[in-house]
């Protein structure tokens, strides 16, 4: 059955020029019919270097919105529409500006987790690998962080000569894990290396082996000998190292670490939405237009 689904999947997506996106902390079955795997970024500017005529991310809202814009002239669809994200929702329009109100004049870095919307207020966008060369680009002694709090002390932790000031959101996925949860899974494992997301907050850092992206965890296991690790962020990640490296052995920090909202699109939702063309993500003209100039400005620096 999964497997005709899958086939069927792969003959509309040529029928229909469309490329699959599928973020890592998706369902591990939607890889099977995804053109590209990996983290927000990276899979938007996958999708617009290619000449296909329909994106489909199989990821959050503003991760389509993101493909949207860097791809204003290619159809976007997100398969469901419920799939949110709880960091991005804690910010807006009002919200940003009231934020930079009470600290004019200073610039602000938009992490990219973020609504188009949100981005149309920032001088310059981050992702959780790039976040401290991308700030201590700026020249500034003060930055104005949106809207993950925790990635913004990280920031400060790493950059002693500019003071950021954090927007007060978070991923609440990462932000829950607590050092107890690091402890608890080191007991039984001494020897494992703990491999921790940026979005976690400042205990859980300090409990860290490594600190890094999605990707940055991911490559940390790749060039490493070790055999055990502990995963401190989403269970998609620990679920494909778990496939790709079976002969090393991932614990899973917590079950607290599931972004229900990441594994909402199943495969019936994206046939559904190849067949369909739906739910078709539009962003105006004028917010892409502003949009664009943060996330290009960050893509200029790497
Ligand atoms: S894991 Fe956190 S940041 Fe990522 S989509 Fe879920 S709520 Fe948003």
């Amino acid at each position: 059955m999964k497997k005709e689904l899958v086939e069927k999947i792969n003959r509309l997506k040529q029928e229909k020029k469309a490329v699959i996106l599928a973020h890592c902390y998706q369902r591990p079955e939607i890889d099977e019919v995804a053109d590209f795997v990996g983290d927000s970024l990276f899979l938007s500017r996958k999708a617009a270097e290619t000449d296909c005529e329909i994106i489909i991310f199989a990821g959050v809202y503003f991760m389509a919105e993101t493909a949207k814009i860097l791809s204003p002239n290619k159809k976007v669809l997100l398969p469901n529409l419920s799939a949110g994200c709880l960091m991005a929702d804690m910010i807006n329009l009002e919200k940003i500006r009231l934020f930079k109100s009470k600290h004019p004049g200073i610039p602000v870095v938009c992490y990219i987790n973020s609504t188009a919307e949100v981005k149309t207020e920032c001088d310059i966008c981050a992702t959780s690998a790039n976040a401290v060369n991308i700030v201590k680009s700026l020249n500034s002694d003060k930055v104005l962080f949106v809207p993950d709090r925790n990635l913004g002390s990280y920031v400060q932790s790493k950059l002693k000569d500019v003071e950021v000031i954090n927007y007060d959101g978070c991923c609440p996925i990462h932000n829950n894990l607590t050092e107890n949860d690091i402890i608890l899974a080191k007991k039984d494992n001494q020897k494992a290396k703990v491999l921790v997301h940026p979005e976690c907050s400042k205990n859980v850092l300090d409990l860290a082996d490594f600190i890094g992206s999605t990707t940055g965890i991911m490559n940390y296991v790749k060039n490493s000998d070790e055999k055990e690790y502990i995963i401190v962020t989403e269970i998609g990640v620990t679920q494909r190292l778990r496939r790709d490296y079976p002969n090393k052995k991932f614990i899973h920090i917590s079950n607290k670490a599931i972004c229900e909202s990441m594994k909402l699109i199943t495969l019936e939702d994206i046939y559904n939405s190849l067949i369909n063309e739906t739910f078709e993500i539009n962003v105006p003209d004028n917010i892409i237009k502003s949009a664009y100039k943060p996330i290009e400005r960050m893509i200029n620096l790497n």
